[in-house]
């Protein structure tokens, strides 16, 4: 590819497709108009966007449905329960706006929208600052979801945070500047990590983000020591990252904050290798390191896209090679598309482990599979055999309750079992870890 081709790229900003236009992208390009049909449906309940990049550069079409990253960013009928996909296509059929207004609402409420509680719990309580785009779970870390990277380049089809791509606005949690963040930073000097994340930050303008990240080297600011960008670009719009006075002025940014002295961790949600093999994102993540960035990397282990432990082996080695450090394997939520994405953990286990045994220790370094829930972030250590029968072996990497950090526990093996809400204690000494009004 020519420069020329990439200012063009840069210039060319990623449309949402929807309604008639999906039904027939995928029609065509599958050459299955059921699966249009299918995909339009869905699209209706489900957030739904895709770049060219994707469309052009990471989709085998020959190999769609089946293609990874086709099940990764395209809606698929299995998303929804066959009872709530013939409720929302009768609706369509109708063709009346009320009626298929109300059937999404239905099922969207019905898809768990807003798992862990994340509206309620672990924002910043202050009489006179605005809390709501800021988390403040752990006590070293604060999350900061600013309101214009609340989107992303494209949409994966088991976001977690699906809900606040829908447009219905009380879904929505977002900050309006950076003044909040900066006021609660200085409140609690005890705070080392700022993770700005989204959707994704780097769909903002550079001055945008800029205006959240130059705060940060003020003085007064020292206690913040590591930046955190979660951003999907390298896999969605490498673009962002390659050519044109927004991505240089992006880099440019990137080395002041690392010149100051601020750890910078760009951490890249990669699902599969395929998203590493094109050249734009090889080269994407080349000009990120050569920031002074450390790159990191996390996604969630999915049915129909990296739900196999080659793929996973696979994907850790690419990263090693791209100078990407695994970071986290996680577990998909209890929310949205989960009946199409979810597994078992024990499948999640033997995955992560087969995968471990095919890499060097450079490419051992993910934790996982690891659940995100409103207790803290749990890993699955593996399935063994107990006096008082199997079990799963437990460990908390980041709890509410601190103290509960790094200690073996047990749950009763269960091998439906996909989220913690499905866990019970194995035995009396475990019931602490599982908490008072928990699932004890
Ligand atoms: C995962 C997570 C963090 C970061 O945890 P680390 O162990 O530092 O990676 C911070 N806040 C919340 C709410 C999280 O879910
Ligand atoms: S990149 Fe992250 S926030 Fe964006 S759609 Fe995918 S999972 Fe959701």
């Amino acid at each position: 590819m020519t420069l020329l081709d990439l200012d063009t790229r840069a210039a060319l900003a990623p449309r949402s497709i929807s309604g008639d236009r999906l039904r027939k992208l995928v029609a065509e390009r599958t050459g299955d108009p059921v699966l249009g049909h299918e995909a339009h449906v869905v699209s209706q309940v489900l957030p739904f966007k895709v770049s060219s990049y994707v469309i052009d550069e990471l989709i085998d079409w020959g190999r769609a449905p089946d293609d990874p990253i086709y099940r990764l960013t395209f809606p698929h009928r299995d998303m929804l329960e066959p009872e709530h996909f013939a409720l929302i296509e009768q609706a369509v059929a109708q063709g009346d706006r009320g009626t298929v207004r109300q059937a999404v609402d239905t099922v969207r409420a019905a898809l768990n929208p807003h798992p862990g509680d994340q509206l309620s719990m672990n924002v910043p309580q202050h009489d006179d600052i605005d809390g709501s785009g800021m988390q403040h779970k752990y006590s070293e870390t604060l999350l900061v979801f600013p309101r214009q990277g609340q989107t992303c380049h494209s949409y994966c089809g088991y976001c977690f945070r699906w809900a606040q791509f829908v447009d219905t606005p009380d879904l929505k949690m977002a900050m309006s500047g950076p003044e909040a963040m900066t006021r609660y930073l200085d409140l609690h000097p005890g705070i080392t990590d700022v993770l700005l994340t989204g959707g994704d930050p780097l769909v903002m303008r550079t001055e945008l983000l800029a205006s959240y990240l130059e705060p940060l080297l003020e003085p007064g600011r020292e206690h913040v020591e590591t930046i955190r960008i979660g951003t999907k670009a390298v896999s969605f719009w490498p673009y962002r990252l390659l050519a044109g006075p927004e991505a240089d002025d992006l880099l440019r940014l990137l080395e002041r904050l690392t010149a100051a002295g601020k750890h910078v961790a760009m951490m890249l949600h990669l699902s599969h290798v395929a998203e590493l093999q094109t050249d734009a994102a090889r080269t994407a993540l080349a000009r990120l390191a050569s920031t002074g960035a450390v790159l990191r990397a996390q996604a969630p282990v999915v049915r129909h896209v990296n739900d196999d432990p080659r793929t996973w082996a696979d994907l850790w080695q690419a990263q090693v090679r791209n100078r990407v450090v695994p970071y986290y394997m996680f577990v998909e939520r209890d929310t949205g598309a989960r009946p199409y994405f979810g597994l078992p953990l024990a499948r999640a286990v033997d995955i992560y482990r087969e995968a471990l045994q095919r890499v060097s220790g450079l490419g051992r370094t993910a934790r996982g599979p690891v659940m995100s829930a409103s207790p803290g972030k749990v890993v699955v250590d593996g399935v063994v055999d107990l006096d008082g029968g199997r079990a799963f072996a437990l460990r908390f990497l980041q709890a509410r309750q601190a103290d509960l950090v790094g200690k073996p526990f047990f749950a009763k093996y269960d091998e439906h079992a996909q989220w913690w809400d499905d866990l019970r204690p194995h035995g009396p000494r475990d019931r602490e870890f599982f908490g008072a009004g928990g699932n004890a």
